[in-house]
């Protein structure tokens, strides 16, 4: 059964999205009362492909839609009519399974799934493979309504893909314990958000504090949602990592941040570095590098003009995995620099193993720093210790007059807070990078500007020459 005919004539994601979900929550009151009835066990499969968005991204959506109706053609088939199988949109299913408890029983029908789905697929000459996760609930064993058995399901599956995908996972107390209601609710929710393109970046000014220009901004990403309105990323991001979501985020992020940087350049901004934030699960994968050479190259945004801001705990917990990748983006000419600098424990000793460009000095030393001698000794240290490392520091949270003063007296490099602006949309930080920031950082000139271009361009021929 392709996916067009299951929905008649949807066409579209959204459609399709709700229609699967209204269809999922139906279909679960039918069989709970069925089962009710005939004293019969139900059990809900929760299936998630773990690449679907690379797919997509690297070969577009017709690739993408070719690819699912394949697999849902390979689900149906290998199901053999004994169970419904409903395609919830985008790349999940959901596999109702009545009269069958057994664990070892489901657990060989998943394995049985995921067999077929990692069988390479090829459309015009090109072989796609692709590992799924499923997270299974039981009815009536631990949920008793046909929205625990699914929040249940998508319980397990997030265990799945905390573990890296293409396993299978069955609910228990103990994932419940860890997840509370919201965030079970958020997972499903960032889900739709990404495939509904809902998340967006904006960027936050850094400024040098020798010249005074906003030589630098860092893409934060952010989600309005419809109903619960703005989510933070520090809630969401988490979240994103466990559920196996973070590369589309990155990616997302990524390539939104390269186009909107080129488009600046074009429009005469030459120059200004974009930093974007990597979590470790994006570090540690594999093909990271691939997928910033690929946007890079497809942006056309310079290497050199790229920032990644990795966090300190990060870089101490995934030291040798990760070496390798930190040097490989050195190489390009992206640099590196460690985020909330200070909130780790072996903040130091890090420094003398992590080759990096610039540090940044985490907000709660900057918050007290001007009446807290303690706190305006450790921001002098940190400064100190970088520059000796040639290393260079930007100071976040900087939130007044007095801080931005105190900062310029410790020798700090750059700053970054509300003192300056909060993120703002691309339209918002276009206007501020033509303008500056009234009484508080210089419009930069034509020959500031000629000046920005001509060190780039050196830089580059430098690069070129040494590669
Ligand atoms: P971060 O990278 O340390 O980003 C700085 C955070 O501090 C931002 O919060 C920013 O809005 C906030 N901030 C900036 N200036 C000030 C200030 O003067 N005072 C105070 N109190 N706060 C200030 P936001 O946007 O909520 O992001 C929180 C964290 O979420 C970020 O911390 C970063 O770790 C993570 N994050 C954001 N976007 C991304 C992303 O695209 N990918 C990943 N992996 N993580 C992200
Ligand atoms: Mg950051
Ligand atoms: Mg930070």
């Amino acid at each position: 059964m392709s996916t067009d005919s299951f929905y008649g004539a949807a066409a579209f994601e959204n459609a399709k999205i709700l229609a699967g979900r209204i269809d999922i929550k139906q279909r679960l009151q039918l069989a709970i009362a069925r089962s009710r009835l005939r004293k019969n066990p139900l059990a809900l499969l929760f299936i998630d492909l773990d690449r679907f968005n690379t797919i997509t991204a690297t070969l577009g959506p017709e690739f993408g839609q070719q690819f699912l109706d394949i697999t849902t053609d390979r689900l149906n088939h290998a199901l053999q009519g004994d169970h419904q199988l409903m395609h919830l949109g985008s790349d999940e299913y959901a596999v109702l399974i009545e009269g069958v408890d057994n664990a070892s029983q489901l657990r060989q029908l998943g394995n049985r799934l995921l067999n077929v789905i990692n069988k390479p697929v090829f459309i015009e000459q090109q072989e796609l493979i692709t590992t799924a996760s499923i997270g299974i609930s039981v009815y009536p064993n631990k949920a008793d309504n046909e929205q625990a058995l699914l929040h249940q399901a998508i319980t397990a599956l997030q265990q799945a893909k905390t573990v890296g995908g293409d396993s299978v996972k069955f609910f228990t107390r103990n994932n419940a314990n860890n997840a509370s209601l919201r965030h079970l609710n958020l997972e499903i929710e960032l889900r739709h958000a990404i495939a509904r393109k809902d998340l967006t970046v904006h960027y936050q000014p850094k400024m040098d504090l020798a010249t005074g220009h906003v030589t630098a901004i860092e893409a934060l990403v952010r989600w309005k949602h419809d109903t619960l309105g703005w989510i933070s990323p520090n809630e969401f991001i988490p979240i994103a990592e466990n559920a196996g979501l973070i590369s589309d985020v990155g990616e997302m992020v990524l390539e939104t941040a390269c186009r909107h940087g080129t488009k600046w350049m074009e429009e005469g901004i030459p120059g200004v570095k974009i930093a974007i934030n990597l979590s470790a699960k994006q570090l540690i994968r594999q093909d990271m590098l691939a997928q910033i050479k690929r946007i890079l190259k497809r942006t056309g945004f310079p290497a050199n003009q790229l920032i990644v801001e990795l966090t300190e705990s990060l870089l101490i917990d995934a030291l040798d995995k990760t070496a390798a990748t930190l040097a490989s983006l050195r190489d390009m000419g992206i640099e590196v620099a460690i985020d909330d600098f200070g909130t780790g424990y072996s903040t130091f000793k890090l420094l003398k193993r992590v080759p990096v460009d610039i540090l940044k000095i985490d907000q709660m030393f900057i918050s007290d720093l001007s009446d807290n001698p303690a706190d305006k000794a450790i921001a002098k240290a940190i400064i100190d210790v970088a520059h000796a490392l040639h290393m260079r520091v930007v100071a976040e949270g900087v939130e007044s007059k007095a801080h931005l003063t105190t900062l310029q007296e410790l020798g700090c490099d750059s700053i970054q807070g509300f003192y300056l602006s909060e993120a703002l949309p691309r339209t918002g930080i276009s206007k501020l990078l033509r303008e500056g920031i009234p009484g508080i950082t210089k419009q930069r000139t034509n020959a500031d500007i000629e000046e920005t271009k001509r060190k780039i361009a050196e830089q580059q021929k430098q690069r070129l020459v040494s590669a």
